[in-house]
């Protein structure tokens, strides 16, 4: 604050001293104009002549009395002047036998070396002479000197030069520029205590918000990510950064949301199998008698424990997905050739679902994609579609091309997704409540669909759901065609999941 006061003050006085430079530089300029247009008129007015018999000079002034312009002008002339000879002394008037020196120019003295150096000068180069000089009481005075050539009837061509010095009070310039300098350095404190108080205000508007923001980075803690810095709605910078630290705020909150979602389905999902791994090995110490019944606690364990590894498999892909260590292979890849493999190979499950699945496949269909990833995808999508079939239902699996992608389409004529569900099923562990699924946990983990959606999206493709309750359920997948589509996988990801079998 003091140093932005000390600047303002150095500018405000460094403006006046200039201004006051220039004040004084024009107004002497004036002065200087006003002597020369008097020095031409003194020309016009002057006559220097002999007067017969004597060899002395004399001054005439030849005006018309009667015109007050004229007097007026000769009045102004003779207010600060003097006319000598050469060498310093002063011409008298022809007429009245006064010297021709003004009381005036009389107070400010007349300098004989300067005129005989002025002359000597102003015969050389005829130029006009400015100096200033001061009277007895200080007074400034700007005077214009040069010489003029005695005239007459006695005299051929011209006669010898005279000096002769015009001058102007720079007084009223000195009085408005005092003026000029007493009103700054009124107004000088007065702007200065203004502007720093108006800087003072101005700067703490700006910088208001700005520590607001520092108040508020300052206040946000894993726990307390909910806060956001109210917006000023001015639409400048500031609100721009405050919108930007918002959004960074909430792309934390929902990655730890993710987080903490993450690690309470995880140890929900962990601690189910345990508990009846658990519960198979009370059974085979505690009351378990015979061979048969040891070997079934066993057997029993045993699938809680490959469940598990099935979990724990599935968590350590997505840890991979998710730190960007699963790179896809992308190369060109005929899909449709994929898709009929899998549909042969998935004949025997739906055989023994009893539902009828079929395949709707060009000959060729190619994509840039990553194979093992593209089996995967089609897998959870048949496998899901023949599980959430009943028995004499069907499944379709076909794949189109055209517009730059490929769409890989599932449909089956399923027990289908309730709306209210739809929004979820890409949701890691998400199971439909009511759903096979969910009432058979052993089924699924509830992995498949955001695994699905992660390579859809690893391919910069899309996924559509629609589905009626009891009538069946579509997926659309579209991919790019071949030669479109990103190289490197998004390091957004969302989750990895395997699903049992596949
Ligand atoms: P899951 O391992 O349980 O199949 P998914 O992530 O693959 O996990 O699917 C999530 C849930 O979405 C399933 O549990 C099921 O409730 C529902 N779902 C998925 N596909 C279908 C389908 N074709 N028909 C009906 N419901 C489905």
């Amino acid at each position: 604050m003091a140093s932005y006061a000390l600047v303002f003050a150095v500018v405000l006085i460094g403006v006046a001293a200039l201004f006051r430079q220039r004040l004084d530089s024009v107004q002497t300029n004036e002065v200087r104009d006003t002597l020369g247009q008097e020095w031409a008129a003194m020309k016009g007015y002057l006559q220097i002549e002999r007067i017969p018999d004597t060899g002395k000079y004399a001054a005439s002034w030849y005006y018309d009395k009667e015109d007050p312009d004229e007097t007026t002008i000769v009045l102004d002339i003779k207010k600060t002047y003097v006319i000598t000879d050469a060498d310093g002394n002063i011409v008298l008037n022809a007429t009245t036998k006064e010297q021709e020196l003004s009381t005036e120019y009389e107070d400010i003295g007349i300098d004989p070396a300067y005129i005989r150096a002025t002359v000597r000068a102003a015969l050389a180069d005829n130029k006009p002479r400015f100096r200033e000089r001061r009277d007895s009481s200080g007074e400034r005075y700007l005077m214009r000197s040069g010489i003029v050539y005695a005239v007459g009837k006695y005299d051929k061509g011209h006669g010898p030069p005279f000096y002769v010095s015009l001058g102007a009070p720079l007084g009223p310039n000195q009085r408005v520029l005092r003026e000029f300098t007493l009103v700054y350095l009124g107004i000088i404190p007065v702007a200065l205590i203004l502007g720093s108080v108006v800087g003072w205000v101005m700067a703490g508007r700006a910088l208001t918000p700005v520590l607001e923001v520092a108040q508020a980075a300052q206040r946000i803690s894993g726990s307390n990510l909910s806060l956001r810095i109210p917006t000023r709605r001015a639409g400048d910078e500031l609100d721009y950064l405050i919108l930007t630290f918002n959004r960074m705020i909430e792309r934390l909150e929902a990655s730890f949301q993710q987080m903490k979602q993450f690690s309470t389905d995880v140890s929900h999902e962990l601690r189910t199998p345990i508990t009846a791994i658990r519960g198979q090995l009370e059974v085979a110490l505690f009351t378990a008698q015979t061979t048969e019944q040891y070997r079934e606690a066993m057997f029993n364990a045993l699938q809680d424990i490959d469940r598990l590894s099935q979990i724990v498999r599935a968590l350590l892909l997505l840890s991979q997905a998710e730190s960007g260590q699963l790179a896809l292979q992308k190369s060109r890849l005929d899909l449709c050739a994929a898709a009929r493999d899998l549909v042969d190979q998935f004949q025997i499950p739906a055989e023994e679902a009893g539902v009828r699945l079929t395949a709707d496949l060009p000959e060729h269909c190619f994509a840039l994609a990553d194979r093992v990833q593209i089996d995967r995808l089609i897998t959870n999508l048949l496998s899901n579609a023949i599980k959430f079939t009943p028995t004499g239902g069907q499944v379709r699996l076909s794949v189109q091309e055209g517009d730059g992608e490929v769409k890989i389409i599932v449909a089956d004529t399923g027990q289908g997704i309730p709306t209210e569900s739809l929004p979820h099923i890409f949701d890691r562990f998400y199971r439909v409540p009511g759903s096979g699924a969910a009432t058979a946990p052993e089924q699924g983990l509830g992995l498949g669909l955001s695994f699905v959606a992660w390579i859809v999206k690893a391919h910069k493709g899309t996924i559509d759901v629609s589905s009626t309750p009891g009538e069946g359920t579509q997926f659309t997948v579209k991919l790019p065609a071949s030669g479109v589509g990103a190289d490197t996988m998004e390091s957004v990801v969302q989750v990895a999941g395997l699903r049992a079998g596949a």
